[in-house]
């Protein structure tokens, strides 16, 4: 099966063929393009926030397990009503208002384990960008100046609306808007450059003495800073299709003369009691929140990535619970496969029967549009099979082949191990003659020893448990 993804633009599932023509394989591809809508950097974002980064993470992961290299960018909105007055009501520069927040933006990703992409662009370091794009659009007619702001003149670009079906609905077009908000469905000419505000600050481009850009340039003149064409992939959250990306599509495309971006994803909500989480309702938590609660940054990852992306998720505490006693089964099973008895023992077909059957099933969920819960189905049928043969010893080859079918699949779910360092041969080896060690202090009554052994592992975050079948080693969460 070849990797299908739900195109928005077209409204159907399509084939992914990076750069439009059809090679032989994934590595004979260039790197895949990938531009994701980033954060505003006024606050803590919330997790619903953190549903589409970290879906934006679990695309990247699966292009890359699937053979394909990337080149992602994320842009960093620090420029916009509410980053100014952040700045504002706080005394500080707009620079270190929003360098505050973007690190603690960063801190939080890698907490949930998303891995750093390739461009992480600043709106306020590209303001040439859009002025370039601005020029172009002033070129072609496109662009009119009122009250010291330019807008777009939406009824001058015929493909206006394509992406969000807006032709089913009623239009106001020569209506003009330069909040950074909308309401649904109102499609008016957009800013592209706002009028200076006292308080505010301001850039020169070459058609106005001062002002800021509107939210939606930005994007549209960061991909082409850094990309230069057409990208291949381009996300963000579903309250994003219209106008941003919109109007992301209708700069570009009016500018440039090519299309923007060939597949558009566009991630479902996290919802709270139904309703979409989101910071002016009140209604959200915030990553910090939750681990202030005792919640582990790795079960927050865990339920992100367990519905389907084109699924809303309601988030509620006890599905937070749920993703933590799974992470237990999970643990438990690592810890198993870890201190498993290994003999000279034939190789068990049932293993690499369950391991081919289960890299099967993960690569066919996940080809299908990311299907993660499918993945998850798969991951667990995978430990069912194979942790009772855990209780008796196995061959060095069949631990190896499942701990390898793990950490290849963590390389996109990012949460089957705690740490890393499981994974780590050398690690694994050097513990388990630790244990033997203690063990053997224990029999000599050297319990100075033992417990300085179990102290040193402690120390490296490892837990030993001492248990009826001997002693078993997990790392520290
Ligand atoms: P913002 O910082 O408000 O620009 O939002 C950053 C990203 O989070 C955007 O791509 C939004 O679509 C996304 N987003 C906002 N609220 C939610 C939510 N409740 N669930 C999932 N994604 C969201
Ligand atoms: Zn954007």
């Amino acid at each position: 099966m070849s990797l299908k993804f739900y195109n928005t633009y077209t409204h159907t599932t399509e084939e992914f063929i990076p750069g439009g023509v059809r090679k032989n394989t994934p590595a004979d591809y260039d790197a895949v393009s990938i531009y994701s809508c980033g954060p505003t950097v006024y606050s803590y974002a919330h997790i619903g926030n953190f549903r589409t980064f970290t879906l934006n993470d679990l695309l990247r992961r699966y292009l890359k397990y699937s053979g394909y290299k990337v080149e992602h960018t994320m842009n960093i909105t620090d420029v916009d009503d509410k980053t100014i007055k952040g700045a504002n009501d706080n005394g500080l520069s707009l620079k270190d208002f929003t360098e505050k927040y973007t690190n603690i933006f960063f801190e939080d990703l890698a907490s949930l384990s998303i891995e750093q992409f390739e461009h992480y662009p600043r709106a306020t370091d590209n303001i040439d960008s859009m002025d370039d794009i601005i020029e172009r659009l002033r070129n072609k007619g496109l662009v009119y100046e009122k009250d010291g702001s330019l807008y777009f003149s939406i009824a001058k670009f015929e493909q206006y609306g394509k992406l969000s079906n807006l032709e089913k609905r009623e239009t106001i077009s020569g209506a003009r808007y330069d909040a950074d908000e909308y309401e649904k469905d109102d499609a008016r000419d957009f800013a592209l450059w706002k009028a200076s505000k006292e308080n505010e600050p301001s850039w020169k481009i070459k058609s106005m003495d001062g002002g800021r850009p509107g939210w939606h340039i930005e994007c549209s003149a960061m991909v082409r800073k850094i990309y230069g064409k057409t990208i291949d992939i381009h996300t963000g959250g579903v309250d994003l299709i219209f106008p941003h990306h919109e109007n992301e599509i209708a700069q570009s495309e009016a500018a440039y003369g090519e299309p923007f971006a060939r597949y558009w994803l566009h991630w479902e909500h996290l919802l709270v009691e139904g309703t979409k989480m989101s910071k002016s309702k009140g209604n959200f938590y915030t990553l910090r929140d939750l681990t202030e609660k005792g919640y582990s940054p790795r079960a927050i990852r865990y339920l992100l990535l367990s519905a389907h992306y084109r699924k809303q998720l309601n988030f509620t505490l006890e599905g937070l619970k749920g993703a933590e006693s799974s992470l237990e089964k999970i643990d438990n099973f690592i810890t198993r496969l870890n201190s498993v008895n290994v003999e000279e023992t034939n190789r068990n077909k049932t293993v690499s029967d369950a391991v081919e059957l289960y890299l099967k099933d993960f690569s066919e969920s996940m080809d299908n549009d990311l299907n993660t819960s499918g993945a998850f189905g798969a991951f667990f049928e995978f430990m069912h099979t194979v942790n009772p043969l855990l209780d008796r010893a196995i061959s060095k080859e069949d631990k190896e082949e499942i701990l390898s079918a793990l950490k290849k699949t963590d390389m996109v779910f990012g949460f089957i191990f705690s740490d890393t360092k499981t994974i780590d041969a050398e690690l694994e080896k050097r513990v388990n003659t630790l244990i033997e060690e203690r063990k053997q202090a224990r029999i000599d009554k050297n319990f100075k020893r033992s417990d300085e052994i179990r102290d040193e592992l402690l120390a490296e975050g490892i837990i030993l448990e001492d248990g009826k079948e001997g002693t078993r080693w997990k790392l520290k969460k």
